[in-house]
């Protein structure tokens, strides 16, 4: 087994420079790491028997057309085996399900592979059915009352479609294996199992309309796909350790804005500094044992704020990978004296960090349905599918925009610098002029010539990857897939995209019933049925579609006017998990049944109510024990020189700051009885604009403070790592 030297040189690295830091060069053949701490199938291919492969990858691939592949314990007897020798192999010494509670983030309970067996020796042992399931002591994460903790038994369930791997320490190493999380009476209790039926539901559906509307024969499965641009902060460590809000909430909660914000526009793919650098290729590097391959990296618009993109993948395990990345950026930080903020607005006046979630659909042949082809044939399919989508973004866009609603998204969404709470679609100008061509029925006469091909009224060399842009929409089209671009940078993306594959498979289902019933009339050719579709759809849906700014005023009143949902905030946003075109729509294509989604809603309510809590609470505190004695510290300076007015100005800025800190204590401590919905609209009425207005007048008096009297590092200091 070859060693690996852990953290190689990073924990060195000082900020000041002096530290050496060990060079990888990535061009050497040992550096070519990609995958080898994930159980991929070059891993599963050597340890396994050779029939015991084959039958795993049949599951896996679901290499052929029956459904319902079973896992047979045999097989999981076999793989666990290997599995375990593998993990052996490579320095493990536990294995963990690891799996994703509603909570946000991942799971993982520890187990040792060793076992006694008998006078003082022990033998590490590990069965399949300890791979297939397990079961957590569950009673403590949230099931919104599916499970009372009378009944706390849940069960993690292996999903062999994500390859397991290694989680190294420097003190050892953990086999993680993919699970799913449920209650013991089979409800979804994690974020996993409604993706994987989302996917099944689109595929069914994808399938169905192209083998019977569009004669595709070769197709049968098509895939989603995910692949999110992560935004996120670095700064020194020493600075985080030093702000208590940072610690607890992930955000500033003081702060006054610096001189030099991004206003000069020259932090944006600027040149990365070298300390930072190395953070990325280290967490690259990292990334890339794991099996997860990054695409991009660059400076993003504010100070101090940097992006990474992987490749695209699968959606069950591309949200797993985005998990990885998460935990990765924020594990290797450390090693170069760095803190990574995954926070969606960790600095007031600043930009904030986002995620765009790159989403398409491909087929087993490899095809893109998003791509427009280079036929008519193809481009008739591409025209359909896209419209499905508007469709799907126009019908639920409530539903869209309650997935992105959190309490971080709150200081983020609309605020001029991310999409506007509003969903709509941005299809760039030559696309939008199609579809806006068929439905007004005038496709043949007024597209531009260069789009008609062949005497069809569709466009066959679309402008692939047009170089139109619209930082300013919540769902773009680029090129040959949508961009949804309002999830929070700290957002994992089961959610979003269970939400996009359901409501898109919906829309293939309708749409695809009524080609069906078109083409069933005599004389009705393929190109002159999918076109009515498209334009009854477009007639209907079209509405969703807007190219222009959607920062402005304008477009607010004129989103009213079409009719279109304006959801704020988190508590405006959540009620639509619950509507009943949400759940019938969920309950329909079996992704969520009508509790599953109760029990969403009342976690995600309850986490928002929680989240401003604490924020509440840290903000109090710090106000009371740091900022307070400090604006004291000050006044008796000033009084001791005694210059009078100096000391009337912090004095009674210092007594304003101290009455807005009571108000903030007293909202904070009584919260009304109610609903948990009306509770969080009152977190965001009354406690949010109490700690608004402490904030209002710590952040004037970090201005009145003696520099070393100041408690907090400020923003200046933080937001410019070298
Ligand atoms: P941009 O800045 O133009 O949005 P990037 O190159 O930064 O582009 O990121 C594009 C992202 O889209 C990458 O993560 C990429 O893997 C992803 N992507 C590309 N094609 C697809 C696809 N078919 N399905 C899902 N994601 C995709
Ligand atoms: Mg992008």
């Amino acid at each position: 087994m070859p060693t690996r030297e852990k953290n190689v040189g990073a924990a060195q690295w000082f900020p000041d420079g002096t530290g050496a830091v060990e060079v990888m060069d990535l061009t050497l053949p040992e550096s070519n790491v990609f995958g080898e701490n994930v159980f991929n199938d070059e891993a599963q291919r050597a340890r396994l028997p050779k029939a015991m492969y084959r039958k795993l990858r049949e599951v896996i691939e679901r290499d052929d057309e029956e459904e319902d592949q079973q896992l047979d314990p045999k097989l999981a007897d076999a793989v666990a085996s290997a599995m375990k020798d593998w993990a052996l192999a490579k320095g493990a010494t536990h294995y963990t399900h690891w799996f994703q509670p509603l909570t946000g983030s991942t799971a993982e309970k520890h187990d040792s592979f060793f076992g006694p067996a008998g006078e003082g020796t022990s033998i590490a042992e590990f069965s399949g059915k300890e791979l297939i399931q397990g079961e957590p002591d569950a009673s403590s994460f949230p099931t919104g009352g599916i499970r009372a903790t009378f009944e706390a038994r849940g069960y993690t369930a292996w999903d062999p479609t994500s390859p397991a791997f290694i989680l190294e320490n420097p003190n050892g190493a953990t086999l993680c294996i993919p699970t799913a999380f449920t209650s013991w009476t089979g409800e979804a209790l994690d974020n996993k199992i409604p993706l994987l039926r989302s996917m099944e539901a689109l595929s069914d559906a994808a399938v169905k309309v192209l083998r019977t509307c569009f004669n595709d024969t070769d197709t049968f499965r098509v895939f989603t796909t995910v692949g999110a641009e992560q935004e996120y902060f670095l700064i020194d460590e020493q600075y985080y350790f030093d702000r208590p809000d940072l610690i607890n909430t992930g955000r500033t909660l003081y702060g006054a804005k610096p001189p030099k914000g991004h206003e000069l526009d020259d932090h944006y793919f600027g040149s990365i500094p070298e300390r930072v650098l190395a953070y990325m290729m280290e967490v690259e590097r990292e990334l890339a044992r794991l099996g997860v391959p990054i695409k991009t990296r660059h400076n993003e618009v504010a100070p101090g704020q940097y992006e990474v993109a992987p490749v695209f993948e699968g959606s069950n395990i591309g949200a797993d990978h985005q998990h990885l990345v998460m935990a990765v950026l924020q594990r290797v930080a450390r090693h170069y004296g760095l803190a990574c903020l995954l926070h969606e607005k960790p600095f007031a006046g600043v930009n904030g960090s986002g995620k765009h979630n790159n989403w398409s659909m491909g087929t087993n042949t490899g095809a893109n349905l998003l791509e427009p082809g280079d036929n008519p044939h193809d481009n008739l399919q591409f025209l359909f599918f896209t419209a499905a989508v508007i469709r799907a973004v126009d019908k639920y866009a409530g539903l869209l925009r309650a997935t992105v609603a959190t309490a971080g998204q709150d200081h983020r969404l609309g605020a001029n610098e991310a999409p506007p709470a509003i969903m709509s679609i941005f299809l760039g100008a030559d696309l939008e002029k199609v579809f806006t061509n068929i439905a007004s029925g005038k496709a043949n006469r007024s597209t531009p010539k260069s789009f008609l091909g062949l005497g069809t009224p569709v466009l066959p060399p679309l402008p692939l990857h047009s170089g139109d842009r619209n930082r300013t929409s919540p769902f773009a089209f680029t090129g040959n897939k949508f961009e949804f671009r309002a999830l929070g940078s700290n957002q994992e993306l089961g959610l979003p995209n269970t939400v996009l594959n359901t409501i898109v498979a919906e829309s293939i289902d309708y749409m695809g019933g009524e080609l069906k019933r078109k083409l069933g009339k005599r004389g009705t050719t393929l190109e002159k049925a999918v076109i009515e579709v498209v334009r009854e759809v477009y007639r209907e849906h079209g509405r969703v579609v807007f190219d222009g700014d959607g920062y402005s005023e304008a477009w607010h009143k004129e989103a009213e006017k079409r009719g279109l949902l304006n959801l704020r905030t988190t508590p405006d946003a959540l009620p639509q998990f619950v509507t009943p075109g949400s759940v019938q729509v969920f309950s329909k294509y079996k992704v969520l049944n009508k509790r599953e989604m109760q029990a969403r809603y009342e976690v995600y309510v309850e986490q928002y109510i929680t989240k401003v809590n604490i924020e509440a609470e840290t903000a109090a505190n710090m106000a009371r024990t740091l900022i307070l004695p400090a604006a004291l510290r000050q006044v008796a300076l000033c009084e001791a020189a005694g210059i009078e007015a100096v000391t009337e100005e912090i004095a009674s800025v210092t007594e304003e700051f101290f009455d807005r800190l009571g108000a903030l204590e007293k909202v904070n401590a009584n919260h009304p009885h109610g609903t948990p919905i009306k509770h969080a609209a009152y977190m965001r009425d009354t406690v949010l604009t109490a700690m608004a207005a402490v904030r209002e007048v710590a952040d004037q008096l970090e201005g009145l403070i003696a520099d070393d009297l100041w408690p907090l590092p400020k923003y200046q200091e933080m937001l410019f790592v070298r």
